[in-house]
Order: C-alpha cells, then sequence, then structure tokens
C-alpha cells in the first residue's frame, strides 16, 4: 500500500474518531420491518425510510420473484444498448401516470437520477438556486453540472424572489433553475410549491422538486407535488424508488420531451446498467398497490400522529414537521449521542443526526413511524422515550 494513502487513511479515521463523528455501521439480522433484530436483541425500528412498510410486503416479493422467474436477475446492459426490458417501460409508464405527467425515467438510485438529471440541462453557461437544507445528492448534482450555484435561505421566498431577480437581471445566465427538496428530511417541513410556482413564473425558472421523502407519502402517496395540485407546472418531479416504494432507484417525471432528453443526455442512464428486472417489477407493483388504496398512506399518518402527540404531550420539542418525520431534538450533540445509546438499551433504535447534518446545536433523535407499526410497539418505543428522557434530565 502507498505509505501516502496509509497515513492519510489512518489520519482521518482517527481524527473522525476523535471528533465523535464516526459512524458505527450495524448488521440487522433479516428485514428492515417495523421491528429489526441487531446482535440477538429485537429492538422497535424508528430509523428506516419504509414509511408503507413495502419491504417486506408479500406482494412486492412475490412480484420481485416472478420477475426473476422470467426475466433473469440481472438487466445485461446498459438502457440504451440492451438493458431495457417491458419490465422498464412498465414501470416507468406506471410512475408516469401516477404523477400526472405524460412520461417518466428509471435510474439505479435517487442520487444517480440527481447526478444525471441536473447535467443533463444545465451547464456552466446557467445558473441554480439551492435551498440551503437540499439533500447531499442535489448538491453533488449541482457541482456536477458546472453551473453557478446560488443559495437560498432555508424555504424563504424573500430571499428567493431577490435572488432570481438578481440573476435574471445580470443577463449572465442563459437559464435558471429552482432545486428543493419536497420535503426536508431533517425537519419534516414542506416546500413552500405554490409560491415557487409562482416566482418561478415570473422569472421563467425551470422548477425541480425532489421527493424523496415526499413521495408515498403526501397527496396520499402520489407526492408533494400533487398534494398542491401542480404537476402541470413543475418542470422536474424526481422520486425515489427506496424509500415509500420500499425498493431501490430513483426517476424523473415530467414532459415527453424532458425525458426523450433524458434518455439521450443523462450519464448514469447511458453509462451505468439498469435496475434489475425484480426491482422494476417490484417498484411497479408498490405503485399498483398505492394507486388501488390508499390505507397504507392513512395508516401512515395515523401512527405518526399518534407518536408526534404522545412525545409532545411527554414535554420534548418535537419541532414544526409537517409529515410523519417525527424529530425529537436535543440540541447538544454529546447528549443526543447519549440519548440513541441508551434508547437502544432499552429496545428502540432511534438514530442520532448530529453536525454537519444538522446545524451544531441542533441534535436529534429522527423518528420515522410507519404503517407497518403497531400501537404496541410505538407504545414501547414511547415508554423508552420516558424512561430515558427523564433520566437524561430533558423532560
Ligand atoms: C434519500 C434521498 C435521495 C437518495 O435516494 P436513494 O434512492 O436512496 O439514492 C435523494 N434525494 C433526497 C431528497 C433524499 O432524501
Amino acid at each position: 500500500m502507498s505509505k501516502l494513502l496509509k497515513d492519510y487513511l489512518a489520519k482521518s479515521l482517527q481524527d473522525k474518531k476523535d471528533r465523535g463523528l464516526y459512524n458505527e455501521i450495524q448488521i440487522l439480522d433479516g428485514a428492515n420491518g417495523p421491528m429489526i433484530q441487531i446482535e440477538g436483541q429485537e429492538l422497535v425500528n424508528l430509523s428506516s425510510n419504509n414509511y408503507l412498510g413495502l419491504a417486506t410486503d408479500d406482494r412486492l416479493i412475490k412480484a420481485s420473484q416472478t420477475a426473476a422467474d422470467q426475466y433473469g436477475v440481472g438487466a445485461g446492459a446498459v438502457r440504451t444498448i440492451n438493458g431495457t426490458q417491458r419490465i422498464h417501460q412498465e414501470l416507468e409508464e406506471a410512475i408516469a401516470k401516477f404523477k400526472g405527467t405524460e412520461a417518466a425515467i428509471a435510474f439505479q438510485s435517487g442520487f444517480n437520477c440527481n447526478m444525471g438529471a441536473i447535467s443533463a440541462v444545465m451547464d456552466k453557461n446557467d445558473a441554480i438556486l439551492s435551498d440551503e437544507l437540499n439533500h447531499a445528492s442535489i448538491i453533488d448534482g449541482c457541482r456536477l453540472s458546472g453551473a453557478k450555484i446560488i443559495r437560498i435561505k432555508h424555504s424563504d421566498m424573500a430571499d428567493l424572489r431577490a435572488k432570481a431577480k438578481e440573476a435574471s437581471e445580470s443577463g449572465l445566465y442563459n437559464k435558471i433553475m429552482y432545486i428543493t427538496d419536497g420535503v426536508f428530511s431533517m425537519d419534516g417541513d414542506v416546500a413552500k410549491l405554490p409560491e415557487i410556482v409562482e416566482i418561478a413564473k415570473e422569472f421563467d425558472l425551470i422548477t425541480y422538486v425532489d421527493d424523496a421523502h415526499g413521495s408515498g407519502v403526501m397527496g396520499q402517496g402520489a407526492g408533494t407535488v400533487k398534494h398542491f395540485g401542480l404537476a402541470k407546472e413543475i418542470d422536474f418531479q424526481i422520486g425515489t424508488l427506496s424509500k415509500a416504494i420500499g425498493v431501490v432507484g430513483g426517476y424523473v417525471a415530467g414532459s415527453k420531451d424532458l425525458i426523450d432528453w433524458l434518455k439521450v443526455a443523462a450519464r448514469p442512464f447511458l453509462f451505468s446498467t439498469s435496475l434489475t428486472p425484480s426491482d422494476a417489477a417490484a417498484a411497479k407493483e408498490a405503485i399498483t398497490i398505492m394507486t388501488q388504496s390508499t390505507e397504507l398512506n392513512e395508516k401512515l399518518w395515523q401512527n405518526a400522529a399518534y407518536l408526534k402527540e404522545k412525545l409532545a404531550a411527554l414535554g420534548f420539542n418535537t419541532g414544526h414537521s409537517e409529515t410523519p418525520i417525527t424529530p425529537v431534538i436535543v440540541g447538544d450533540e454529546n447528549l443526543t449521542q447519549k440519548f440513541t445509546k441508551r434508547l437502544y438499551e432499552e429496545g428502540v433504535y432511534a438514530k442520532s443526526i448530529v453536525f454537519p447534518t444538522v446545524p451544531l446545536g441542533t441534535g436529534r433523535l429522527r423518528n420515522m413511524p410507519t404503517a407497518a407499526h403497531t400501537q404496541a410497539m410505538l407504545d414501547q418505543a414511547v415508554d423508552a422515550y420516558e424512561k430515558v428522557g427523564r433520566e437524561l434530565g430533558i423532560i
């Protein structure tokens, strides 16, 4: 091994550990459901993005198995060469229909989707206005495009308008895009899409909404854009097949021309092998389930309301979430880590989230109730929260 690399790795790893930022990754034995097993211990899982419980749904498992029998386990090539199978096409048609757009394109992950879609339309002669709390994959996708990146204060419409005006009047840019998460993952607040659409019209902004945490959750499952009835107004609707949909993958839904363009210009589509047939079939089955019934979506919101109410009644600061994402804001980073550790010992898995994922001094435990939790599981979690919260003097 190169001595330079060896020294670099040793020093960097030690530095992370010294600053309390080294993440020990735990291994789950078995599925990622509402209860998980780690080292023989059974825990209530409040840290997945498996909002509707579809990751372990029998219907998806069956669809996945059937597709493997029919199409094999791998797509065999990138989509443009000969890796597009009937099931990929069917998945994209189902996504477009569900989202209320002309067309859709699937990618191998939500992260990949942002890598490909932004730079397919934006370049160094353009500007991107980007909410300061946007997901890491949006930030990286913006950087990759080479466009000028202009940070917008979180959900601050006056700041957006002022910077859109300035960028537009400067005459420096060919195109200007505004990018935002639909639902912000750390606080659970929702982007102000109606105001965003108005500002976008005024300055001819391209609108790009990454609804990874909104799909399957908002708008009875169809997402934040649908929730506001703006499917015709938002240019790019991004989503992931990895969270509420329960599988893996990402997508863009939009106009036929946009999707046709992404199929010839988005590099992860052109140069990376497609989703496996089983992934595509399971994701398509999830969309069928969400189209046929809103039962899982309703159960998710009921469970979330229950958990939020119980935690708030105990005196925890649950922030200003408008979605099932339920933060318990502790503040101090070390205390936050200790809280997670003690909850773990009490049979609850609620991962601590600290700087740099959230601002310093706003350390939190982020709870993700799902449709698959029973009331007994949530009660068990609340009891542990009460016990540990008192013990640590937080309530
Ligand atoms: C989780 C997330 C992604 C990444 O999605 P994957 O399918 O897991 O790669 C992208 N954007 C946002 C806003 C996310 O929350």
